[in-house]
């Protein structure tokens, strides 16, 4: 008997490693293929006027049963809807160039869901180059997969993901068919906003300044939208929160649209649609419950992963960018030339659990030929003196900003790679960073810091988090690389 055991044993044990083996095989074989062509554009116009358009759609889900929402745990079921999420679009025209821009109220979306976005519109609009960016909202449903209801269960909901794109078309026509003879303004602020954000990893660099653009009809002067641009995770609300929210975000774009209040005295806002992007959140940017932000309201120091604190970010944010517009004269952008060039990347896939979770179909994106690489985008655009490279994931701040170091106990035995930083390489005086732009490939870490091997950089008992979200060690060489050869023509 215990022979047949033993026999039934082998034989299971090998037709499961049978199983598992032509799984992977078929998964190299026939594993879902990226969508798109590769990008390799370079346009740009020289004459004619600036003309731009605003839209906004609302892309709260119907329904929240089975809405699980992104960016901690697993299992965070939405209960109800506290403030509307937003597809928000801008699209500028210059001379025979078009580029639109449609920011979600998401913690991210997949290269393949963009290219579905710019597959849709190309019948219809002659946009040159269509960017989709995420707030990175930690309160919104997942559309990546990795927080559904337990590990190895996707919390992606078909039907959603769908109207988030649909929505996103939408909102990129709405935008075009109100393009418009606009002056652009920039402003800038970088030291206000810095209380209210920590950095929690060495180094301690962050990617503080509040940059802004204001859009002004050129035939009525009044603001038909704006853009404001900052690095932190929208993530206030922390981990038990199941409200539908965008965080802050939320309360910056109505304080920049409709004012704040400054204890007791109302300061007007600028009307049009205001549009967050999110910049340079790795290493990671947070305004953890335990940080404590002054209400802009009542001059109270707040903590907690409340609605109030989440207000007073966002207000402090719009505060410090209407003080900037009514306060200060904004560099000016009118009949400028606006040039684009975009890079195809594709970055090795060494992160085992990425890996297993799109063999498990919980995450579901495609890879890239027989190497299985994960085929993702860069962009450098100039409109005159201003600049803007679009970011994949969440890129440490350090790449862009310099500080990339070489800590003992770095996994690999090198010397800053990422370097001079990318703002050093950018032209034009006022430099944009769009993270989550076009993909969510996850953490861009520097490979000089890169540690998940013992002993631990800065002295520290365990490994720093941040590997553990990312793709590789390759991927800010790579990330960086691509943005370099864009910028230097
Ligand atoms: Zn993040």
């Amino acid at each position: 008997m215990s022979i047949i055991k033993t026999i039934l044993k082998i034989v299971g044990a090998s037709l499961l490693g049978l199983i598992i083996s032509l799984s992977i095989l078929f998964y190299y074989a026939k594993g879902e293929e990226t969508k798109g062509y590769a990008f390799n554009l370079a346009v740009e116009s020289q004459k004619g006027p600036i003309l731009a358009g605003f839209s906004k759609q609302s892309i709260v889900p119907k329904q929240l049963k089975n809405m699980w929402m992104a960016g901690f745990g697993n299992n965070r079921e939405a209960t109800g809807v506290h403030d509307p999420l937003w597809a928000r679009a801008i699209v500028i025209q210059r001379g025979d160039i078009k580029i639109a821009l449609v920011v979600l109220d998401a913690i991210g979306l997949f290269y393949d869901d963009v290219v579905d976005i710019r597959t849709t519109l190309q019948t219809d609009l002659d946009i040159d180059y269509v960017m989709v960016s995420s707030t990175h909202c930690h309160e919104s449903p997942d559309l990546i997969g990795i927080w559904g209801p337990e590990s190895g269960r996707t919390g992606v909901d078909d039907n959603y993901l769908a109207y988030v794109k649909s929505q996103s078309v939408a909102a990129i026509k709405q935008a075009h068919s109100r393009l418009e003879k606009v002056k652009i303004e920039h402003y800038q602020d970088d030291e206000s906003a810095k209380p209210l954000l920590e950095d929690t990893r060495n180094p301690l660099i962050t990617d503080h300044s509040l940059k802004g653009l204001v859009f002004y009809s050129k035939n009525t002067d009044s603001v038909v939208g704006s853009l404001i641009s900052w690095a932190n995770h929208p993530e206030v609300l922390w981990s038990e929160n199941t409200l539908i929210s965008s965080d802050f975000v939320h309360y910056v774009r109505e304080g920049v649209e409709n004012g704040v209040e400054v204890k007791g005295k109302r300061i007007p806002g600028l009307g049009g649609i205001s549009v967050y992007i999110n910049g340079a959140v790795g290493g990671l940017m947070t305004t953890s419950p335990s940080w404590e932000v002054k209400s802009l309201k009542t001059g109270e120091m707040l903590t907690g992963a409340t609605f109030e604190r989440a207000e007073a970010v966002g207000d402090t944010l719009a505060y410090i960018y209407l003080k900037k517009v009514m306060n200060s004269h904004g560099s000016i952008i009118e009949n400028e030339r606006l040039a684009i060039a975009v890079k195809t990347i594709y970055l090795p896939l060494k992160n085992i659990n990425f890996r297993l979770g799109m063999i498990a179909r919980v995450i579901k994106r495609g890879l890239s030929g027989w190497s299985r690489k994960v085929k993702s985008e860069v962009a450098y655009i100039e409109l005159g003196p201003l600049s803007i490279v679009t970011v994949p994931g969440e890129i440490y701040p350090e790449i862009v900003n310099g500080g990339v170091e070489a800590p003992t106990g770095q996994d690999y035995d090198i010397t800053p790679v990422e370097v001079p930083a990318l703002r050093k390489l950018m032209g034009g005086k006022h430099k944009y960073v769009f993270g989550i732009t076009n993909d969510f490939i996850g953490y861009i870490v520097p490979k000089s810091q890169w540690d998940v091997k013992e002993p631990y950089t800065y002295k520290q008992t365990g490994a720093p988090y941040g590997e553990v979200n990312s793709l590789g060690p390759d991927t800010a060489p790579i990330v960086y690389q691509a943005l370099k050869s864009l910028i230097i023509k």
